[in-house]
């Protein structure tokens, strides 16, 4: 599944830091792939990408491709943004578990006339800064 590409007419106002390690992550995501880290001892995912499970402690990580689906837990409107996001305000963030058992928070793309409750279908999307990419959701 290739994450939909929204373009973004900005530089992202806070680019993450990208090592050799996380590398992979952030050249997929460019390209709309959802990938983190699988153990392949225990079986579990993991994001962040991690070097060691923190459910077992192995070390045999291996690079997955993700679903990109999942439901809202949970949301909010930010009004007061923090002085490096405050040219975006307001904008809407939120908590997301996704269908393979993960748990995360991301920027939410509103669509006009969707009624945000916990429990709708949520996908997982890419915003195409002129920098960079940043991964967030909207209701699917
Ligand atoms: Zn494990």
């Amino acid at each position: 599944m290739t994450l939909e590409p929204i373009p973004v007419p900005r530089q992202r106002a806070y680019p993450p830091r990208v090592s050799a390690f996380t590398q992979p992550f952030w050249e997929g995501l460019s390209q709309g792939r959802w990938q983190s880290t699988c153990c392949q001892a225990c079986g579990k995912f993991t994001f962040p990408p991690k070097k060691v499970c923190p459910h077992c402690w192995s070390e045999d990580m291996v690079w997955k491709d993700l679903s990109a689906r999942g439901t809202l837990y949970s949301w909010t409107r930010i009004h007061a943004a923090p002085k490096v996001f405050a040219e975006e305000s307001p904008y809407a963030v939120c908590v997301v578990d996704l269908d393979i058992g993960l748990r995360i928070a991301t920027r939410m793309v509103e669509r006009e006339g969707v009624d945000f409750q916990p429990g709708i279908p949520m996908e997982l999307v890419v915003l195409q800064y002129e920098d960079g990419p940043l991964f967030a959701s909207r209701p699917a």
